[in-house]
């Protein structure tokens, strides 16, 4: 079972923010803002190649997830970013579809090749 899919089994343990039948949220363990929230899917899906159009539904609620939770945590007029890590080039480290909620400063405009 993967790391995330340990998280909302409660198998490890998290500061979440937000749950709901479908997704997850919870504090990035290693932050690289003020804010830094991961919201999940609580169904594995390994990265976002995975998604298909039968998820069209579960794509939108993570979304609207990111959303709502930049409000309650009152950024969403500060702005933040929103960032999906996919694959080799994306820099995605953990196998399970993440959003990154990042926000809370200005934050850099750095994404180039290295
Ligand atoms: P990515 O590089 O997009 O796959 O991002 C993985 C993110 O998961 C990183 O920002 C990590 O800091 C975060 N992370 C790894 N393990 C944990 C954990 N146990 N709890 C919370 N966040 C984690
Ligand atoms: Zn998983």
């Amino acid at each position: 079972m993967c790391l995330f899919c340990k998280i909302i089994n409660k198998e490890i343990p998290a500061e979440i923010v937000y749950e709901d039948e479908e997704v997850l949220a919870f504090k990035d363990i290693q932050p690289l803002a003020p804010v830094h929230i991961l919201i999940i899917s609580k169904k594995h899906f390994a990265s976002m190649n995975d998604f298909a159009e039968e998820d069209k539904k579960l794509v939108g609620h993570l979304l609207l997830t990111a959303t709502k939770i930049a409000k309650d945590l009152k950024i969403s007029e500060n702005g933040y970013k929103l960032v999906i890590r996919t694959g080799e080039d994306g820099g995605q480290e953990v196998p399970h579809v993440h959003l990154h909620l990042i926000g809370g400063a200005r934050l850099s405009e750095e994404i180039k090749p290295v």
